[in-house]
């Protein structure tokens, strides 16, 4: 009787361990295998910062979700090969000191660092908010007219609509950050801050990876195609 439950109770803590460890070494065999970034320039602008917190919900600052996320999905990127470039690694903006426009400052230095002529790509990582609560999931945004950067939101937009839920497609946008650039790349909110049920998902550290590791893969297939 008592080694029958001593059976029962290994045979739960080896379950329980190959549920906790299986996606992780999935994804770091995925990760270590890739070769569609190797020598690829890739700049992760991690959205707001410094002077602009971006959207603040429920005492949660966007940039700081941004960061974070632009910070996992480095890593993830670096260690498929890629070279990886960061607008901010901190908490800051990159706006001149005593700029008269803050923002405008700071939206062309950011400008700047994406349209180097190195840059393979870029991804630009912002959270959504509306007015109406209701609305969820992510949705990756291309420069108008720009049919390479929209099958590289496809490809995104693809991968994160697993994880989110999305009911979102690809749309072209008008952000600043899009029309100052001329580089292959998109702009993606993550979520809405505004959704409860999103700003809590954004707010964990776990969601978070699946998020950076969507990102990756949506990129990777994007590649794919090119090498
Ligand atoms: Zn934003």
């Amino acid at each position: 009787m008592m080694k029958k439950k001593i059976a029962i109770l290994v045979y739960c803590l080896c379950l329980f361990v190959i549920t906790a460890v299986r996606k992780p070494l999935m994804r770091a065999f995925a990760i270590m295998n890739d070769q569609n970034l190797k020598g690829m320039i890739i700049v992760i602008d991690a959205g707001h910062g410094g002077n602009d917190p971006g959207a603040r919900i429920s005492g949660q600052d966007e940039d700081e979700i941004n960061l974070d996320l632009a910070l996992k999905l480095k890593s993830i990127l670096e260690r498929a090969g890629a070279n990886v470039e960061m607008t901010r690694t901190d908490d800051v903006d990159l706006s001149d000191a005593g700029a008269e426009h803050i923002k405008r400052s700071d939206m062309e230095h950011r400008a700047e660092i994406l349209n180097h002529e190195d840059v393979t790509l870029f991804v630009s990582l912002h959270c959504n908010t509306s007015a109406d609560q209701r609305c969820t999931g992510s949705q990756v945004y291309y420069r108008k007219e720009d049919e390479v950067s929209r099958k590289l939101a496809d490809t995104i937009q693809d991968h994160l609509r697993v994880v989110t839920s999305s009911k979102y497609i690809p749309a072209s946008g008008d952000f600043y950050l899009l029309n100052m650039t001329n580089t292959l790349g998109v702009l993606i909110e993550t979520g809405f801050m505004t959704n409860p049920a999103d700003l809590s998902k954004l707010q964990d550290e776990k969601y978070r990876e699946d998020l950076a590791y969507a990102i990756y893969k949506g990129i990777s297939e994007f590649l794919s195609v090119l090498v």
